[in-house]
């Protein structure tokens, strides 16, 4: 067996180790003679591994019983209908910041339930830097501001929590969470999609505030009220469960590693190795602020693209794979979440210095 690089956006890689537990784990979950897919969600062995992924994540970051941990469906694109539906709460505006594709998305579906406010965006410079707080148009009326933590596809990232004032703060962490430090008690809800840097897609993780909770609005269905799924443990519906334990092999190793302090200081040394590589190329160019820069996605460009083919079918001989950029920016994107291993960014540096000498 050989396994690649795999510099995929999502699905994305997923640490080795994970994957080989889940593998011992198929036939015989714990003893119980079944795999995990195989078993009720009601049932005892499935109700300890949903506790224990909640009670992992609530300890990796910090989440105080104030909130509540939702493990829901449709991934995080049906958190841009859910969060204005459950949100508003009678109010008929909300502040969004428009920094990328991802927050495009978020805005355009919650236009179909509110009047958008645009707070701020960074489209005049082709999405390549996040505007500054200070100069953001936040109304005070809105029912909550919006943002986008990491924009999965410019590679742009917020480096700290925005303040704005009084208003509830909702975060899209599909691509970065659990990769930095950050304080949950600023939000009133945070978001994530699986695939990025949790494991599976299709589920996504929702942290809301309980007192946000319950007031849906009228004629809402009922799985996009978050109620129902607060209130049923996340068992509304029969839940996505090998994913929900797939996540928490995540959030297990993620401990093993030393917790998110220890895999954010690993990914500043990841990120920086690959910004310095290409920084101090002529060949090779990222087009995002210093100051903006992902540390999860990384775009870059080649002097000439009309060598990107051959840069592609090079890194894939070498190993290093699903590295083009994605079409509507152009050359190559490394996407290095938290599974990526630092050896793999090395490799990658290595095949890029290689290839620049022959060809620049
Ligand atoms: C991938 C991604 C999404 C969409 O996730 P789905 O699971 O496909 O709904 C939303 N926002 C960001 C920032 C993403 O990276």
């Amino acid at each position: 067996m050989s396994r690649i690089y795999n510099f995929s956006a999502g699905p994305a890689a997923v640490s080795e180790s994970v994957l080989e537990k889940a593998r011992d784990e198929m036939l015989d979950w714990n003893g119980s003679g079944m795999s995990v897919m195989e078993m009720s969600h009601r049932g005892k062995e499935f109700v300890s591994i949903a506790e224990k992924a909640e009670a992992d994540v609530r300890e990796l970051m910090g989440i105080s019983d104030q909130y509540k941990v939702l493990f829901l469906q449709g991934g995080a694109t049906s958190q841009f209908s859910m969060v204005p539906m459950n949100l508003l709460q009678g109010k008929q505006k909300a502040c969004y910041v428009n920094t990328g594709a991802w927050s495009k998305k978020a805005i355009k579906e919650a236009k179909t339930h509110c009047d958008v406010h645009l707070s701020a965006s960074s489209e005049g410079d082709n999405f390549t830097s996040i505007p500054a707080v200070d100069s953001w148009d936040i109304a005070q009326d809105a029912a909550y501001l919006h943002y986008t933590s990491n924009e999965t596809i410019g590679g742009v990232e917020f480096q700290s929590i925005p303040d704005v004032g009084g208003l509830e703060l909702v975060a899209d962490m599909s691509s970065n969470i659990l990769s930095r430090e950050i304080d949950v008690n600023k939000f009133g809800v945070i978001y994530a999609g699986g695939q990025k840097n949790m494991g599976p897609s299709g589920i996504a993780l929702v942290i809301v505030r309980e007192d946000l909770i319950g007031n849906v609005v009228a004629g809402a269905p009922s799985m996009f009220d978050y109620k129902n799924h607060a209130d049923a443990g996340s068992m509304f519906n029969t839940p996505p469960t090998y994913s929900w334990y797939l996540m928490g092999l995540v959030f297990e190793w993620i401990k093993e590693q030393g917790g998110v302090a220890a895999i954010e200081a690993q990914n500043i040394r990841k990120a920086s190795k690959l910004y310095e590589a290409i920084d101090s190329s002529s060949f090779y160019a990222n087009p995002v602020e210093v100051a903006s820069r992902s540390r999860m996605n990384v775009p870059f460009t080649l002097a000439d693209s009309a060598l990107d083919a051959e840069f592609l079918s090079g890194t894939k001989q070498a190993g290093l794979v699903t590295l083009k950029g994605h079409r509507s920016v152009g050359g190559m994107r490394a996407s290095i979440y938290n599974a990526m291993p630092e050896q793999a960014i090395d490799a990658l540096i290595s095949f890029m210095v290689e290839f620049e000498k022959t060809k620049a």
